[in-house]
């Protein structure tokens, strides 16, 4: 549900598109060395770890190397067991070098088609548009030309404090007049307050990670939890939080066990579990799962859980969504 192209490309590969355009600015060319760098460990600082994204957004500026980054995307979450992606990111990173969006956009849907061919994975495009600029707007109108041909939503991502989601109105109600899924990151880096105006001024039918919704939590003496305005929207509505556990660890500086995907889980909000970015936090999704069994006492009827959960709110088709429901299920009997 919630995983970036350009946070999620192999080691190699930037090495080589990086070679194919000439582009002289990674740190090293060592693979087991890049992929250190790469990795953010606790870096704590979500400004840190967006940092990071030059060098992958620098070498993805080719119709090619887009193709390539989405192929391999979906090769990678396929080999995972996944078996429905959401792939993102924001086109207009992507146009340094001459394309238009909609040739950024053409050549991702090419290489997720591509996956799709060789992998069976089933495969859909979200496109951002990055929050601390000011054509969204734009960003929408290309990915609204993509409906019904691989685009299925439309997010805001870059940093989030300081720039409200309603800031960005014109664009989601654009993506959302022409039927895209609306998601919206927030609830990362700023609070509640984040979350309440992507829910209830832009119409947000999911929440980017939503984890700083606990700000809006209170825990009594009885060890019943207590939910405030937004946090009883967000759980009465069962709003889908796409939460991403390792990459809320490394740009948070939060330990394991104090990550809220559990008191979440347990109070009854509706999870997702993502991976983000593959490549800065070193992760699969497998990874993710494994991650709140040992550090959250997830057992199997939860993991199932979230992973309906997720395709409940996946942005694909009913036909879709009822077939894989049936793959997850039975996954999960055997
Ligand atoms: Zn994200």
């Amino acid at each position: 549900m919630h995983n970036h192209l350009d946070g999620s490309l192999r080691v190699q590969t930037v090495i080589e598109l990086a070679d194919d355009i000439g582009y002289s600015g990674l740190p090293t060319t060592n693979p087991a060395a890049l992929a250190d760098w790469f990795d953010q460990g606790d870096s704590g600082s979500l400004e840190r770890y967006l940092e990071s994204f030059d060098h992958t957004i620098a070498v993805l500026q080719t119709a090619d190397a887009v193709e390539r980054a989405a192929f391999e995307a979906g090769e990678d979450l396929a080999a995972d067991g996944v078996v429905y992606a959401e792939v993102r990111f924001a086109p207009w990173l992507n146009t340094r070098r001459g394309l238009r969006r909609e040739d950024v956009i053409e050549a991702a849907l090419a290489g997720l088609q591509r996956a799709t061919d060789e992998t069976g994975l089933v495969l859909g495009l979200i496109v951002d548009a990055m929050r601390n600029h000011d054509h969204s707007v734009e960003d929408a109108r290309a990915a609204v030309r993509f409906v019904g041909q691989g685009v299925v939503g439309f997010d805001l991502a870059g940093p989030e404090a300081g720039f409200p989601p309603d800031e960005h109105l014109a664009a989601c109600r654009l993506a959302a007049d022409y039927g895209l899924g609306l998601t919206i990151h927030a609830g990362e880096a700023a609070g509640p307050d984040s979350i309440h105006r992507a829910i209830a001024k832009c119409g947000a039918q999911r929440i980017g990670h939503g984890i700083r919704i606990v700000d809006d939590i209170t825990i009594g003496l009885d060890g019943e939890a207590e939910f405030g305005g937004v946090a009883a929207e967000v759980r009465d509505r069962q709003i889908p939080l796409e939460v991403c556990p390792h990459s809320n660890l490394h740009t948070l500086g939060i330990e394991a066990e104090a990550h809220p995907v559990g008191l979440l889980h347990r109070s009854g909000f509706n999870l997702t579990l993502n991976t983000d970015n593959r490549l800065m936090s070193r992760v699969s999704l497998t990874d993710e799962f494994a991650f709140v069994v040992d550090h959250h006492g997830f057992g199997i009827e939860d993991l199932e859980k979230v992973t309906v959960s997720a395709l409940d709110a996946a942005f694909a088709d009913h036909d879709t969504r009822q077939r894989l429901a049936g793959v997850v299920r039975d996954g999960y009997a055997s």
